[in-house]
């Protein structure tokens, strides 16, 4: 029988009692697709053993049998959160069916395991469900059920034509979902979309609403801080806008205006987590998560000191300058960075990578490349000193290249003298301290001397060369696997992106590495980083499967800055510059 055709229910059922106990290898017969009138099963990848990731199966509906309102699909952004609230309605009824099915004891390796990608808070497009007007589609998946190595005809049987139907029909269904809860996905998403399209015309690079729930449950955690415990965000007046949205009226918070913004305060007093809470402010987020209004210009970048990490090329020289022994910093190369040369080339690098907006907290900061104060500047004469520090730099940054900067600082009142807004937290609440900051300054000068001349020099632009980069390994021309939300396994390298913090979720990181390997094609010499990122990002723009090795529903949305840090971090990168 053809692959092709389209077979039924009966026949899959005929089909698993005739391979019930043959060795693992005969389910490779169930390979093709099966119509069960309200949806299309197709059985994509049949995997090779009991014990190897399991098999990736898709759903297909027509849109109109979804029964979903034409409206869930008007725009990007609704379209993003259906998908989404889809996906998590996927995962919940996987669980019952897992339970139900009481698959522990049931077989072996992951036999009868129903595997859907897990989202985290923000709301990406992923691959694991996509909607048009066309079709719904889902991907996720199955462990074929096995008694040691031979199949297991009967629990398969369940799996397939009862337990599946089950979780499609109670999942992706219009009628068996909560409209209300649906609407407000995609409301609270356009209205995310209507704040961070607001920012400019406002002269602003983020917005925080009253009434946000900034801190995180735990360290570790993505959920919201019980609001019990939480101090909710609010705005000081000085700072307070007003922004309409579609589906809540006119909200207000604290803008962050374009410039130079210290967040200063003490100890504790909660400057992390709102810088925090901006670096998230790229995505939108879930109902419930706490920051749905907190939105931050996209092209934000979250730079922080990472040494031991790789640099290709970078003309980090507007920072870093006469380096022992003469070593060029107008096209830096090093395996091994140290806090101030890994600082300098990730800003070069953001700022290549198209960032407008730079979040820097002192807690991840190399300290001698943020400030040098006046009685160091007398001890050490700047010929001495390789490191132009940031504070001489961040002004210029912005009215030279536009690039604004948001810094956390408890500890160097030096950055008083460049800031055009200063924000301080006292036990989690706002105040704003410009004009106090302002006259402290007037009052107390430094003393110190900017080390540098007056403008931010154009960084030289890196060209890519071919073979640098490969993801081949052994007999596979591509091998690229994300070991994690940090670490990518690429052909015979790795690379570490524990320091990239704006991935979150390791469906990211797998579409990221296998978007790495596109961009290696068209390393030829000539195309520069920028024009390379350009033309990745257009591909994933269309779908993420374009860009994908393996189609299956495991991939996530990323932002070609994240891409960027992929590339950059890869230590075969090679480059020349322009
Ligand atoms: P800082 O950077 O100023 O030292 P952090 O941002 O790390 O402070 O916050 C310190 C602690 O306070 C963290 O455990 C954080 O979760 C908690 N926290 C921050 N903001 C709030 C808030 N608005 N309400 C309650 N707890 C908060
Ligand atoms: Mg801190």
């Amino acid at each position: 029988m053809s692959r092709h055709a389209l077979r039924s229910p009966r026949e899959l059922e005929r089909l698993l009692a005739r391979i019930d106990g043959r060795g693992y290898k005969a389910y490779r017969d169930l390979h093709g697709r099966y119509d069960f009138e309200d949806f299309l099963l197709s059985i994509d990848h049949v995997q090779s053993d009991p014990f190897a990731s399991p098999s990736r199966v898709s759903v297909q509906i027509p849109f109109s049998r979804t029964g979903l309102p034409r409206e869930t699909i008007e725009g990007t952004s609704r379209i993003v959160a259906t998908e989404d609230f889809l996906l998590r309605s996927l995962v919940r009824n996987a669980r019952k069916e897992e339970s139900r099915s009481g698959r522990a004891g049931s077989g072996s390796g992951k036999s009868g395991r129903i595997l859907v990608l897990e989202p985290g808070p923000a709301l990406l497009k992923r691959s694991a469900v996509r909607i048009d007007a066309a079709q719904l589609e889902a991907r996720f998946r199955v462990g074929l059920p096995a008694f040691g190595r031979r199949i297991a005809g009967e629990p398969a049987r369940r799996l397939l034509l009862e337990s599946l139907p089950r979780l499609i029909r109670s999942s992706l269904f219009y009628s068996s979902l909560d409209a209300d809860a649906l609407k407000r996905w995609a409301d609270v998403s356009e209205d995310a979309d209507a704040l961070r399209e607001a920012l400019p015309r406002l002269g602003l690079v983020a917005f925080v609403a009253d009434g946000a729930i900034l801190p995180r449950a735990s360290g570790i955690a993505t959920d919201p801080l019980p609001a019990s415990e939480a101090v909710p965000f609010a705005s000081p007046e000085s700072l307070r806008v007003s922004i309409s949205t579609p589906h809540s009226g006119i909200l207000s918070g604290m803008g962050v205006p374009r410039g130079v913004t210290l967040i200063v305060g003490g100890g504790y007093h909660g400057k992390s987590t709102l810088l925090n809470a901006l670096m998230h402010g790229v995505y939108n987020h879930i109902p419930g998560d706490g920051r749905e209004r907190v939105v931050t210009d996209s092209t934000a970048v979250k730079i922080r000191a990472e040494d031991g990490r790789s640099v290709r090329g970078v003309d980090i020289s507007p920072f870093i300058n006469n380096l022992p022994f003469r070593r060029d910093t107008t096209a830096f190369t090093t395996d091994d960075a140290s806090g101030s040369t890994s600082q300098a080339a990730s800003i070069i690098e953001a700022v290549e990578a198209g960032a407008e907006v730079l979040l820097i907290d002192e807690d991840t900061s190399a300290t001698n490349f943020m400030i040098r104060d006046h009685r160091m500047q007398k001890l050490i004469r700047t010929e001495d000193e390789p490191i132009t520090p940031f504070v001489d730099r961040v002004r210029q940054l912005f009215s030279a290249r536009g690039v604004s900067t948001i810094l956390v600082l408890g500890g160097s009142g030096d950055y008083l003298d460049v800031a055009d807004t200063v924000i301080g937290l006292f036990q989690y609440r706002v105040r704003d301290l410009t004009p106090e900051a302002k006259r402290i300054a007037g009052e107390n000068p430094t003393g110190r001397e900017r080390e540098c001349a007056e403008d931010f020099p154009e960084p030289r632009r890196r060209i890519p060369i071919r073979g640098g980069i490969s993801a081949r390994r052994g007999r596979h021309d591509a091998k690229i696997r994300a070991r994690n939300r940090k670490e990518i396994s690429f052909g015979r390298d790795e690379i570490d992106l524990s320091s990239v913090e704006q991935i979150v979720e390791t469906a990211q990181t797998r579409a990221i590495g296998d978007a790495v390997h596109r961009a290696t094609a068209l390393m030829d010499g000539r195309r520069t980083m920028t024009e390379i990122l350009d033309a990745v990002m257009a591909e994933a723009e269309k779908g993420l499967d374009y860009i994908a090795l393996v189609k299956s529903g495991e991939y996530a949305a990323f932002r070609r800055q994240e891409l960027a840090a992929a590339i950059n971090r890869h230590r075969g990168l090679s480059t020349a510059s322009r």
